[in-house]
Parts: structure tokens; C-alpha cells; sequence
């Protein structure tokens, strides 16, 4: 479902208002600070939003209410329940919606006059520098370790300020990187942590209000940035303690010895970021585990047939509760040390939820010697789409 990047014909900068701008942002326009000049900064300005959920909500709709002529919105998942708790874009109506796309509908209108794209894609190595050249500022509002380095990278190598905030359950940061005399995430966290040692927000947690505020925190930077006003945070991450109620500030430094913004640069193009993260599973985009496929219409047919093939699924027992299609079941996390119950001289069709987690079964099972075995393309959830909509989609 990527949306391929359109080209946008560079168009002139805007040089006046309209009656109906100059009465949306009067409370804008009657300060000094901002006034006309900076309502036409606002108006000329073209950010990119990665991720539209908990930091990504107060970020889009704060932006979009400001005024910032062109907001790009990038996000490859779809809205679910869990995701209202916190991520205030979307309604009940939007469950199972694209974010970026419904998050588009919500802002444009909430501001007609501003122009909208949403990329329903992931972020990837291979697309980040495309998608980001066409914005002046790129502001993270992601939750995991690989994009946060693929940001940060592709923003140094473009010369784009990235306004960068993070949270997990009571406890959030907020800094800018990415400007010619400031730190770099890197400088800051040279290492990825371990993988599996820093909990998502999935696994740990997080209170609904605190990406509220950490967004808005990263709103209202964007917007100084944007205007040119005010001490911004770059040197400087702020550091919120929702339970105490308390700012503090740690001073950032450039590492000299930086291999992204150092004098020395080592790092020249954008890497695998999975991989240096030592991330595999779900969160791994599909690219990373080129794997033989098959699409449920075949396998749909193959069964019609009277084939015998064996039906494995990789997901979780509480994903299996939701609906199957009368496999068995072999979360992905257990299939080392439950490989031997597979009969690899029987064909083997692998799926999951989404077609993620089973590539990397398969991926797994081909390296332990496995040959006749493929992915259900697009699983369940396609099999629901092209073959069974009775299977529910969760
Ligand atoms: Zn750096």
C-alpha cells in the first residue's frame, strides 16, 4: 500500500493571506512575534511527521491548527483499539483505517487551507531519503530504535533539523538534533540498546496524556523553528517525570568522535537499521526476508485440490483465539526449540497476521533446512480480503 511520491511542482511561496487565514490566526497575527511575517513562515513551511500515533496526534493537529502550509504524514500501521487511549487523531469510526490517511481526513478538516500528504508506507532505508527531501523539518515521533537511527541519519545526510521526542509509560524526552552546531542521536546514544532490553510501549505501557504533552512539547519547537523565535533545544534534552510532575534538562554535547556528525564521518549512506539494532520479527519491515511466497487465492485452490499441505501458524495463542485457518499453532518466539515437531518432508505453508512474523519463520525454517516451505502472502489478513471475509481482522 505504499504511496508512490509524486514530484510536487515547487510552488512559489506564499506572499499574503487570505480574509479567511487572517481571521484563523488572528490570535496568531496580533503578536509582535509572529505577526504576518511569521503567519507566511508557517504558511511556507513543509514538515514531515514520522509515525501519526501518540506523539504523532498532538503534532499533527497542533501543526495543522498553526497553520503549516504543507505537513506530510508517514505511517505504514492501521488504527486499532488500543491506540485510542492516547492517540487523539482518531476516532472509534477510524479503527482499522490507515492512521496516516485517516489522520489526513481528520486534519484537513481541521484546516482546510493546508496541504496534506500521507504515505501509507514504513519508513525504510530505501525510501527515507526520497521521502524526506522535498520537507524543511523532520520531526520523529516514532517508538522504536531502528527508525529512530534511520531518522536521524537521513536527517544529517540531508542537513534537516529533527525534532525528536520519546516516551514510555510515565516518562517522556524531547530534544532537537540535526542543526549545524547540535548533537546528533547518535552523539547521544552511540550503541542501540540490546535488543529486547528496552520494552516498547506495547509491552511497558504508557499513560494516555504523556505523548500528549511530549508532542506538544515537539509542536511547539517545530513552530519556533519554523518562526525563528526562542531558544530551541538543541544541547539541550528535556527530560518530563509525569508521576513527579518535574522538568529537568541534560546538557548535550557533540561527540567529536561522532561517525554520523563528526568531523570524521564514517557512516555515508543510510544502513540496515534492523540489523544494527539487532531487531528481527514483526517490527522488521518484509524487505529485510526475501522468502518464497504464496498468495491465498493459491493456497485456497491448492486446498480446493486436496493437497496436502501443512498449515503452520506463528502467531500467539490469543491471535488464534481471534480467528485461524485450522493450523497449527507454533508461536514464532517457540519455533527453535520446537522445529523437530514440523515434518520437513511435508510441503509447508507458514502465515501470521500480516505475512511479517511467518517470513521470518520461513526464513528460519529454510536455514534449518526446510525446501518445501512458503509464506502466505499477506496473511490472514489477506486471506480475509482475497479469499474468507467471514475471518475476522484484527
Ligand atoms: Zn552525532
Amino acid at each position: 500500500m505504499a504511496t508512490t511520491i509524486q514530484p510536487q511542482a515547487e510552488a512559489k511561496p506564499a506572499t499574503a493571506l487570505s480574509n479567511e487565514e487572517i481571521l484563523r490566526y488572528s490570535r496568531h497575527l496580533i503578536m509582535p512575534e509572529v505577526g504576518m511575517e511569521g503567519q507566511l513562515k508557517l504558511k511556507n513551511a513543509k514538515v514531515l511527521l514520522i509515525g501519526t500515533g501518540g506523539l504523532g496526534a498532538p503534532l499533527g493537529l497542533y501543526l495543522a491548527a498553526a497553520g503549516v502550509g504543507r505537513l506530510g504524514l508517514v505511517d505504514f500501521d492501521v488504527v486499532d483499539f488500543t491506540n485510542l487511549q492516547r492517540q487523539v487523531t482518531f476516532g472509534t469510526s477510524d479503527v482499522g483505517k490507515y492512521k496516516s490517511e485517516a489522520a489526513r481526513i481528520r486534519l484537513s478538516n481541521l484546516n482546510p487551507d493546508i496541504h496534506i500528504d500521507s504515505f501509507e508506507t514504513q519508513l525504510t532505508s530505501a525510501n527515507a531519503l526520497e521521502l524526506f527531501k522535498d520537507f524543511d523539518i523532520i520531526v520523529d515521533g516514532t517508538d522504536n530504535f531502528p527508525t529512530r537511527y534511520l531518522v536521524n541519519d537521513a536527517c544529517i545526510l540531508l542537513g534537516k533539523p529533527n525534532v525528536y521526542g520519546s516516551i514510555f509509560r510515565f516518562e517522556g524526552q524531547a530534544t532537537v538534533f540535526g542543526m549545524p552546531d547540535g548533537p546528533c542521536y547518535r552523539c547521544l546514544y552511540p550503541e542501540p540498546p540490546p535488543p529486547g532490553l528496552v520494552p516498547s510501549c506495547a509491552e511497558g505501557g504508557v499513560l494516555g496524556v504523556l505523548p500528549g504533552i511530549v508532542g506538544s512539547i515537539q509542536a511547539m519547537e517545530t513552530i519556533k523553528l519554523i518562526l525563528g523565535r526562542g531558544d530551541n533545544l538543541v544541547g539541550r534534552l528535556l527530560l518530563f517525570d509525569a508521576l513527579a510532575m518535574k522538568f529537568r534538562e541534560l546538557k548535550l554535547r557533540k561527540n567529536p568522535n561522532c561517525p554520523m556528525c563528526g568531523p570524521h564521518r564514517t557512516i555515508h549512506q543510510l544502513i540496515d537499521y534492523y540489523e544494527f539494532c539487532g531487531v528481527r520479527g514483526e517490527e522488521a519491515p518484509e524487505p529485510n526476508v526475501q522468502v518464497p511466497e504464496m498468495t491465498p487465492r493459491e493456497l485456497k485452490s491448492r486446498l480446493d485440490r486436496g493437497d496436502d499441505l501443512f498449515i503452520l501458524d506463528v502467531r500467539e495463542p490469543h491471535e488464534y483465539q481471534i480467528c485461524n485457518l485450522k493450523g497449527a499453532l507454533i508461536p514464532l518466539g517457540e519455533l527453535p526449540r520446537r522445529v523437530h515437531e514440523l515434518d520437513s518432508s511435508r510441503e509447508i505453508v507458514a502465515h501470521c497476521r500480516s505475512g511479517k512474523r511467518s517470513a521470518e519463520a520461513v526464513d528460519f525454517l529454510r536455514k534449518a533446512g526446510f525446501r518445501k516451505i512458503h509464506n502466505l502472502k499477506g496473511g490472514i489478513l489477506a486471506w480475509s480480503d482475497e479469499v474468507d471475509p467471514s475471518v475476522p481482522k484484527y
